[in-house]
């Protein structure tokens, strides 16, 4: 298992080169999120190099470096950026909780999707209703209940499937990053509404 599963918590590795096509390396293991389910890939540096993308392909995480002055079996020193992984961990895990917390207050089961930026995030709600002031003041009122009360967030496999639970609601399928517990979220700074059609509804999350 890549190391930003085993422990999303490790910023530093020591590792070894295992491929290297132009500028793009794969390593023998890696903290390096890859972009994918609707988070956005890791920065940071492989041997004091950039990397400029992370993704996924054929079961490798391919790193896209400036240039790739190394070679297969050199040791590289992979630094994460962070302080931007941890902006996203805990935007990943307040929509996680904003949609368990949607569903407690107006019974809404079903996600049109999301996306996950380190400054704001949206995601978008099944609902046939609006979420207007009163009901968005509500949801933020419970979010922040829910943080204070320092819920643990657990991640477990069920074979290929990778589940995530926030302790009192209903486990989820998800491959992206969070944080230990709720409390690490923080309260929410701002909770707007876009308009995007009937039968939905988009929240833009801030924290
Ligand atoms: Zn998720």
């Amino acid at each position: 298992m890549w190391k930003y599963y085993h422990d999303p918590y490790i910023k530093k590795l020591e590792t070894a080169v295992k491929e290297v096509n132009e500028n793009q390396v794969v390593l023998e293991d890696t903290v390096f999120y890859p972009t994918g389910g609707g988070q956005p890939h890791d920065r940071g540096t492989i041997s004091n190099q950039t990397i400029l993308d992370v993704f996924e392909q054929g079961g490798n995480v391919v790193h896209v470096l400036d240039q790739a002055p190394v070679s297969p079996g050199d040791a590289v020193t992979c630094m994460l950026d962070w302080d931007y992984r941890y902006a996203v961990m805990r935007m990943h895990s307040a929509l996680h909780l904003l949609f368990d917390v949607a569903g407690e207050l107006y019974g809404i089961s079903e996600s049109a999707g999301s996306n996950v930026e380190a400054e704001k995030s949206r995601l978008d709600l099944v609902y046939d209703d609006v979420l207007d002031e009163g009901k968005r003041a509500a949801l933020e009122k419970q979010f922040a209940a829910a943080v204070d009360e320092d819920r643990p967030i657990t991640v477990w496999w069920e074979g290929e499937k990778r589940l995530v639970q926030i302790e009192g609601f209903d486990p989820m399928p998800c491959g992206g990053l969070h944080t230990k517990s709720t409390r690490e979220i923080g309260h929410l700074s701002k909770l707007k509404r876009k308009n995007v059609g009937k039968g939905k509804e988009r929240v833009e999350v801030f924290l």
